[in-house]
């Protein structure tokens, strides 16, 4: 049994991520501002007696005992990250200074959640965890991105300079049950639209691609990275490999609801991506971990959920 702190438990991810290490016999200690959590996500642990939450912004320093810790807190749909900038990139820099400053103090192992988005728009397909990266760092998108960034080069340096077991998981496209009505990712805004028989918003022509991790394989995968018996892994992409156009996507999750809602186009966003496709040998070699949900099988659960959240 472990010690277990999550940044941002009461999110889409964490609190999958909550579930499954309560599963596996530990305690767990969900920190959470509720910026984009929501205590519904965690209301079925609150009464086990290994489950516990506490609210805090982690851009301030918390004192707390622990064996492991996952730095996930920050908004990660980019209608949220972008309300406030400022804040995305306080959190994800500060949050990370005071995550590892506990880490260190504790001598704890810490994974930070990083993401495909420091791959920017990317000029290698598919990415490999090499690859530097072509990120606007002026751009809208840029307090996610350079923030994420800047989260590794500190998990870097605290490993260097300190000795800190660090873990930096570089976590492409996820989605599945529990994602915010108002998350405005394109799964979960798909799904929505074609429950309520509203238009499907396609950004752009519909022709650039993202590749899909279902939430359990992903959650699966940021669990085998903290507890391989490496002390420190650099970035490992973990993320679904099958690459669709958002226009396929669109395509599917109407026949799949049955819903006859029409496809209208909106203005693609500033410096979206145009293509994203993990390369997870490195995954698959260190780890021995690949994802088993098809796009399909993950859409089912994700589309059953909503109907009963809609
Ligand atoms: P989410 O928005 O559902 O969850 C983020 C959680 O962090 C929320 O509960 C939010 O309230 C909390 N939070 C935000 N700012 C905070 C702060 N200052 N202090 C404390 N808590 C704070 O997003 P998610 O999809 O669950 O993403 C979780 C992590 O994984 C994020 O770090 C994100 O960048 C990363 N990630 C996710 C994806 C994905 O596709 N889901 C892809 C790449 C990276
Ligand atoms: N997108 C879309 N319609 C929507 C929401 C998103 O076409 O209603 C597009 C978006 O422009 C991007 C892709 O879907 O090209 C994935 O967007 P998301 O916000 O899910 O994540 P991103 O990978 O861009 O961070």
């Amino acid at each position: 049994m472990k010690r277990i702190l999550i940044t941002g438990g009461a999110g889409f991810l964490g609190s999958h991520l909550c579930d499954k290490l309560i599963e596996h016999g530990n305690e767990v200690l969900c920190l959470d501002n509720f910026f984009t959590g929501s205590k519904d996500n965690i209301i079925h642990l609150l009464a086990n007696p290994r489950f516990e939450l506490i609210r805090h912004d982690i851009i301030n320093p918390i004192f707390l005992e622990m064996d492991h810790i996952y730095n996930l807190a920050c908004p990660a749909s980019p209608v949220h990250y972008q309300h406030n900038p400022i804040k995305t990139i306080k959190t994800n820099v500060m949050g990370a200074i005071n995550a590892l400053g506990m880490a260190k103090r504790l001598n704890a192992k810490i994974l930070q959640a990083s993401t495909s988005e420091v791959y920017g728009d990317p000029d290698m397909h598919p990415q490999k965890e090499g690859y530097w990266g072509r990120v606007n760092p002026v751009g809208p998108r840029s307090c996610y991105d350079e923030g994420k960034r800047a989260a590794e080069c500190l998990m870097m340096d605290y490993h260097r300079q300190n000795n800190v077991k660090v873990k930096i998981a570089r976590i492409f496209n996820t989605y599945g049950p529990r994602m915010a009505l108002n998350d405005g990712r394109v799964v979960s805004n798909f799904v929505i639209q074609a429950l309520k028989g509203e238009d499907i918003t396609v950004y752009g022509d519909g022709s650039h691609t993202r590749s899909f991790c279902y939430v359990d394989d992903m959650v699966d995968g940021l669990v085998s990275m903290m507890e391989s018996a490496d002390s420190f892994l650099g970035p490992v992409n973990l993320g679904n490999p099958h690459e669709f156009r958002i226009m396929d996507l669109a395509k599917t999750v109407i026949g799949m609801t049955g819903n006859r809602s029409k496809i209208v186009h909106r203005p693609l966003p500033e410096d979206d991506p145009m293509q994203r496709n993990p390369d997870i040998s490195l995954a698959r070699k260190i780890l021995g971990w690949q994802p088993h949900v098809n796009l399909e099988k993950g859409l089912e659960r994700t589309i059953e959920y909503f109907r009963k959240v809609v």
